[in-house]
């Protein structure tokens, strides 16, 4: 009705007038209302509704308005709602206890953050101290997120003018599709890659190397999942030089990739892992490190020079506890599992042989991208004129979508549905379809 109606218009009005978006030339953007949502839908307020395959910024892994998510939310809200970090309480170690449960043996310690960005900047600063030395290499191909240390460790546009932090040093790492390597093969891919990057290590000088910061599966930079052998030949490469691994799950982590942490399928354990989105489906802004035994111990007698007056927040502590019982009762990551090995997965191979437009399907879990190319043999990634025509298009039919760069990354909650998936892949085939006849 037309109350709605004007509700969406004054939301639109107010956002142009007064709120300053993240990456975003301020007066070329018209961003979506949403006033609401249910599990993997969400609706503005005239009841317009879309079927959520961005998964927000690919972090409301439970899906929206879980209702146990918001019960302990709400019961933490009524006894305490805000607490100082050094104070011990209760929410704040069960969630940690929670966390460092399903970490892999000898992860007892949590350091908790407001988001994944300054996850990634303790983790550094930890690896430096525990180290001594000042380097950090990450990969081109990454998205670490936006403060200091982090954005420097960034690989994409983003790093560029933001480059004021010292002791950043980049590398490619594996990507099959467009290989850096002149590969053929993942095998070759993998191995040339770690070759590549054991040379960078050593032209740099092993002894200034603090850390070797990677997303277990880059995310916003194609979804690329690592080749057989890969993570576990940095986990060497770091063994032999002395250099902390941290494994960034921010994106990966808690059921996306049908595991609670990716790097569980890939034979490898970091020293450090910083994790953030789906811990709690961002349902209160949180992130943190989850830290080794080893590098933990470094401050049992000595001071950490870092922490937030938020570290621990009650209302994030408590959505995390309600979060991860929830996973766990419903099985939650196990549902991500199976639907992108028996819906997701198949249905986007059955789209590329429809449409000449894909040139890769790739992913796992409810973690998946499409590359579109206008050419398959060139592999000429599809232009943004084009994917923006996509993105208005999907959205038209009723599903929000994540579009990056040439891509399309599918990423609905872990909780999407069979019926869901195939009213997604009807809309991508519809969408597709239009797109390939130019
Ligand atoms: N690391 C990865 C892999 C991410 O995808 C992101 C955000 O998209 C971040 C770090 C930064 O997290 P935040 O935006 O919570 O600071």
């Amino acid at each position: 009705d037309t109350v709605q109606t004007d509700l969406d218009a004054r939301a639109r009005e107010l956002d142009r007038a007064h709120v300053f978006h993240s990456w975003s030339a301020q007066a070329l953007i018209d961003p979506p209302v949403l006033a609401g949502g249910l599990g993997s839908t969400v609706w503005d307020h005239s009841g317009r509704r879309w079927l959520d395959f961005s998964s927000q910024l690919v972090n409301v892994n439970i899906g929206h308005q879980h209702p146990a998510v918001l019960a302990a939310i709400h019961a933490q809200v009524d006894e305490l709602a805000t607490v100082a970090p050094a104070t011990a309480a209760l929410a704040r170690g069960e969630a940690a206890r929670r966390i460092v449960d399903r970490a892999p043996a000898g992860f007892r310690k949590v350091f908790f953050t407001n988001g994944g960005a300054d996850a990634n900047e303790n983790a550094i600063r930890m690896a430096r101290l525990h180290t001594g030395r000042d380097k950090v290499i990450s990969t081109y191909r990454s998205y670490h997120g936006n403060t200091g240390a982090a954005i420097v460790s960034t690989g994409d546009w983003r790093r560029i003018p933001n480059e004021y932090a010292r002791g950043h040093v980049h590398v490619f790492g594996p990507y099959l599709y467009r290989s850096e390597f002149w590969a053929t093969t993942l095998e070759e891919e993998s191995e040339r890659a770690l070759r590549h990057l054991e040379r960078v290590v050593q032209s740099e000088g092993a002894a200034s190397i603090a850390a070797i910061l990677l997303e277990t599966v880059p995310g916003t930079a194609g979804i690329l999942i690592p080749p057989p052998g890969y993570l576990a030949g940095v986990r060497e490469i770091c063994d032999r030089y002395g250099i902390v691994l941290i494994l960034d799950e921010v994106m990966a982590g808690f059921g996306r990739t049908g595991r609670w942490f990716a790097f569980e399928g890939y034979d490898v354990v970091p020293d450090l892992i910083t994790f953030a989105k789906g811990v709690n489906s961002g349902y209160v802004p949180v992130g943190g490190v989850i830290i080794s035994d080893a590098i933990a111990a470094d401050f049992d007698e000595t001071v950490f020079p870092g922490g937030l007056t938020y570290s621990g927040h009650p209302l994030a502590a408590a959505s995390i506890i309600g979060a991860l019982d929830a996973m766990e009762a419903e099985g939650i990551v196990d549902n991500a599992r199976r639907i992108g090995a028996e819906a997701i997965g198949p249905g986007l191979e059955e789209l590329a042989e429809r449409h000449e437009l894909i040139g890769e399907v790739r992913g796992e879990g409810v973690f998946w991208a499409l590359e579109l190319v206008s050419d398959r043999d060139a592999r000429t990634p599809l232009t943004a004129g084009a994917m923006g025509e996509i993105k208005k298009g999907l959205s038209a039919r009723g599903l929000l979508p994540f579009v990056q760069d040439n891509r399309i990354h599918v990423v609905p909650p872990c909780v999407v549905t069979d019926d869901e998936v195939a009213q997604a892949m009807a809309i991508y085939d519809e969408v597709l379809g239009i797109a390939g006849r130019g």
